[in-house]
């Protein structure tokens, strides 16, 4: 059976690097399905312009294309405090047939920090990873991405990890593997958008259209 991508964030708005990336990854490791999931309470980010859940939530609706396996959960609207990917995956793993492969996909920026998530290490016990390049200022990366990213695990995570080139995969003999995926360097970031919002500075191109009225229409981070 064809696995399934669980890509969390904050969606602060969904913007066309997260539609492109989403997109690369289901090609790349042949999905069904990819989940985006927007969380309530970020626990690493402020709730300072942070635009209410169910905006966020429709936002990404309207941004993806219908009838192509991308769907949207609000299981993290719903739960009652942080929203902990650890609770997710359980979440996921709990209401998924055992044999159904399941991913989290992250992007490099946000994978530099696991060592700061709630009960990381459980999380890399139960569920593979696919973290997706990012262009470097979102990112404190300074050599290739597989090299820091080796650094990184084996300071921060475990080093019984080993990396296998061929596969672009990092491998452990208890844990599940992390996968680095080269996506197509998309240089957006949401706090880009909000703050060009704030300065009058046109967005077209940044987000999908639908999202770029959805934004005018409610007044969002003005
Ligand atoms: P912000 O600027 O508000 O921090 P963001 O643009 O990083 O937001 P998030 O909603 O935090 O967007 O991103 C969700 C996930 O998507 C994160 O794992 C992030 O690393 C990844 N991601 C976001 N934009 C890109 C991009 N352009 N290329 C690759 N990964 C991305």
């Amino acid at each position: 059976m064809n696995g399934i991508g669980l890509f969390g964030g904050t969606f602060n708005p969904i913007h066309t690097g997260h539609r492109k990336v989403a997109e690369e990854v289901k090609a790349e490791f042949n999905l069904e399905k990819i989940y985006f999931i927007p969380s309530a309470i970020p626990p690493h980010k402020g709730m300072d312009d942070l635009a209410d859940a169910k905006d966020r939530f429709q936002m990404i609706m309207d941004a993806m294309p219908p009838g192509k396996g991308f769907m949207v959960s609000d299981v993290e609207i719903h739960r009652q405090g942080p929203s902990y990917a650890i609770d997710t995956v359980r979440y996921f793993k709990n209401n998924l047939p055992v044999s159904t492969p399941c991913f989290l996909i992250v992007g490099m920026d946000a994978f530099l920090e696991i060592d700061t998530w709630k009960s990381f290490q459980k999380l890399l016990d139960l569920i593979p990873l696919i973290v997706m390049t990012r262009p470097a200022q979102n990112t404190k990366q300074s050599a290739t991405p597989s090299v820091e990213l080796e650094k990184y695990i084996h300071v921060h995570v475990d080093s019984g990890y080993e990396f296998i080139p061929q596969e672009s995969c990092f491998v452990h003999p208890a844990k599940q593997s992390v996968h680095l995926s080269h996506v197509t360097p998309v240089d957006i970031s949401s706090t880009i958008i909000r703050n060009f919002i704030r300065q009058g500075v046109s967005i077209k191109s940044m987000v999908p259209e639908t999202v770029e009225k959805y934004i005018h229409k409610k007044g969002l981070y003005l």
